[in-house]
């Protein structure tokens, strides 16, 4: 595994994609699992994470949120519901999780990495992730408005 040089934070992200990457992805979320997987797995080549790294995605209380084994190939991404997504927020918070992944610790990653700041990544323009036909779209609401 390639680790990353502490006095070049984002060496990382120069790295060219790693076609060769594949992940094992669990989807635990109201999103359809054909959406999360091409979210996941191109991701994953974006940012060169380790080959077979298992990605569970499962629903987030609140913001997405995420966590990583540093320098090793498991990540947990909480993906916030529809009324909190963000696709931009999503994508910067799997990017900190990848830098895990590829051993940089927090203070090896540039503050735009650790923070998640920035615009959404070419990669993940466009990416809709959709809610399983069977999930509730604003059921409550739409409940208290039906009385
Ligand atoms: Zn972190």
């Amino acid at each position: 595994m390639r680790r990353i040089r502490s006095n070049t934070p984002e060496a990382w992200s120069e790295i060219p994609p790693s076609r060769g990457a594949r992940g094992r992805i669990d989807n635990r979320t109201s999103y359809r699992d054909e959406d999360v997987r091409k979210f996941v797995q191109a991701g994953l080549r974006a940012y060169g994470a380790p080959p077979n790294t298992e990605v569970t995605v499962r629903a987030a209380p609140g913001r997405t949120r995420g966590c990583a084994i540093l320098g090793g190939r498991r990540m947990v991404l909480a993906l916030a519901r529809p009324s909190k997504w963000s696709l931009r927020k999503a994508t910067l918070i799997f990017r900190h999780e990848v830098a895990h992944l590829r051993g940089a610790d927090h203070h090896e990653m540039s503050p735009d990495i650790y923070w998640s700041r920035g615009p959404v990544p070419a990669w993940a323009r466009g990416k809709k992730l959709r809610r399983k036909s069977g999930a509730h779209r604003g059921a409550s609401r739409k409940r208290k408005k039906a009385r």
